[in-house]
């Protein structure tokens, strides 16, 4: 069975007041001992709140991280530098990046394979717009996101996917359980039909778009759906409940 996976992007909020005050919670809180949790707070304060988990349950992810080892690339980390702090995790190629700042698919998966193969885990986003979803061609979208990072990686171990409508993100219109279970499923069907049958029915698919404590519960039955990637939610005490919507 693939482990639950709670992951909190906290997108470029807080100061350090606010991420102890948000930190303080995770470290009070009673979490879902069979969830896997991961926080990704602002690239400047990843340290920091290293520094101030207590509960070792939770882990810490960069929000994005660049396809070089070092060097003039001003703005950007590297793997390295995460790794120095013990950071294993980043995400990559969400909408915002994809859209703000005009990352490409082969980009993203460009720099999920360099994240990979110097042993960073990787939060995959993917997802489609309002107008590809009106279009009737959500899946096409998203399935063409998939291939472009296939082309790219071949072990998926430490990727987990996240499916985030951008239509969903930050709007307060959550995908309806049978919307996400929908992607959900055809992503699925993608990996065990262009990858594999081991890596379909063991990598994490997370749902992410206006999740909070009160529809998690009921989209974290779905049975492609195997946990969430949670923004807003996330910078607030609910996302104990989020964490938890399984138990
Ligand atoms: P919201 O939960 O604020 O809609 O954001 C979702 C998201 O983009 C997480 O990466």
């Amino acid at each position: 069975a693939r482990q639950f996976f709670v992951g909190g992007n906290f997108k470029m909020n807080g100061t350090q007041k606010d991420l102890k005050a948000i930190v303080e919670n995770l470290n009070n809180a009673q979490l879902d001992s069979n969830a896997e949790v991961v926080i990704a707070p602002p690239a400047l304060y990843l340290d920091f709140v290293k520094q101030n988990l207590k509960n070792s349950k939770v882990e810490v992810a960069a929000q994005n991280v660049f396809n070089k080892p070092n060097g003039a690339f001003t703005g950007e980390i590297s793997v390295s530098q995460l790794q120095d702090l013990g950071i294993k995790w980043t995400i990559l190629g969400h909408s915002e990046r994809r859209n703000e700042l005009g990352e490409s698919d082969e980009f993203v998966a460009s720099k999920t394979k360099y994240a990979l193969d110097n042993g960073i885990s990787v939060i995959w986003c993917c997802g489609e717009s309002k107008d590809t979803r009106q279009a009737g061609e959500t899946i096409k979208f998203v399935e063409n996101q998939l291939a472009a990072l296939a082309k790219e990686i071949s072990d998926w171990k430490n990727v987990v996917v996240a499916y985030e409508p951008i239509w969903a993100i930050g709007t307060g219109l959550v995908a309806t359980k049978e919307q996400a279970q929908e992607v959900h499923a055809a992503i699925r069907s993608w990996l065990k039909k262009n990858v594999n049958e081991k890596v379909a029915e063991e990598t994490r698919i997370l749902y992410g778009g206006s999740v909070n404590a009160k529809n998690c519960k009921d989209l974290a039955k779905e049975e492609d759906i195997d946990g969430f990637l949670v923004g807003g939610a996330s910078l607030k005490p609910e996302f104990v409940e989020i964490i938890n919507s399984k138990q």
